[in-house]
């Protein structure tokens, strides 16, 4: 069985990171998708409510092969916690290339047999990330449309009051 995880902060989850995890279900027969908890970051979003949503909306789409868990240590020691042999990452324009290649090496040094994979979100979501989303919550009060799940957008409305 080939297994991958996909980690990621998620705060918030967005249509770019769904776009991934569908392109992962279709190439791996199981996904870990894992909330990570950092704690040099101070997330918008809880821990809790990072995976709630991230629950509700792989159920939403209805994707059968994917396990959804957080964790807070390294990524390859939860990957191998689950007998994840690839992590998956996504790849948007060339400004992620030098810290997802520096992620993969640094995976490669810490754990050699658990292979990155790099998926392409589709042209829409190229230039769509969590801290875009955040930004134009909290100062626009409005969320662009297509750009996160419903369980998202709902929490954000409350978040935000609009
Ligand atoms: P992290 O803090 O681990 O980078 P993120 O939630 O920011 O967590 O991103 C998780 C993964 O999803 C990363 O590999 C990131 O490049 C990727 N990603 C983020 N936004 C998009 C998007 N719009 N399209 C494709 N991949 C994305």
């Amino acid at each position: 069985m080939r297994i991958a995880i996909y980690p990621g902060t998620f705060d918030p989850l967005t249509s770019g990171h769904m776009d991934i995890l569908e392109e992962a279900c279709a190439l791996f027969d199981r996904v870990v998708a894992a909330v990570g908890v950092n704690p040099s970051k101070t997330p918008l979003f809880s821990v809790e409510e990072r995976l709630e949503m991230l629950r509700e909306s792989v159920a939403g789409r209805g994707l059968k092969n994917v396990e959804t868990t957080s964790f807070a240590g390294l990524t390859v020691d939860t990957a191998r916690e689950h007998q994840a042999a690839f992590i998956v990452r996504g790849l948007r324009a060339v400004t992620d290339f030098e810290h997802e290649f520096g992620l993969l090496l640094a995976n490669e040094q810490l754990d050699a047999s658990i292979k990155t994979v790099f998926v392409m979100p589709t042209h829409k979501y190229l230039y769509l990330s969590s801290s875009v989303v955040r930004q134009a919550a909290s100062l626009g009060r409005r969320v662009i449309a297509g750009s996160v799940p419903p369980a998202v957008e709902a929490r954000l409305r409350a978040k935000f009051n609009f």
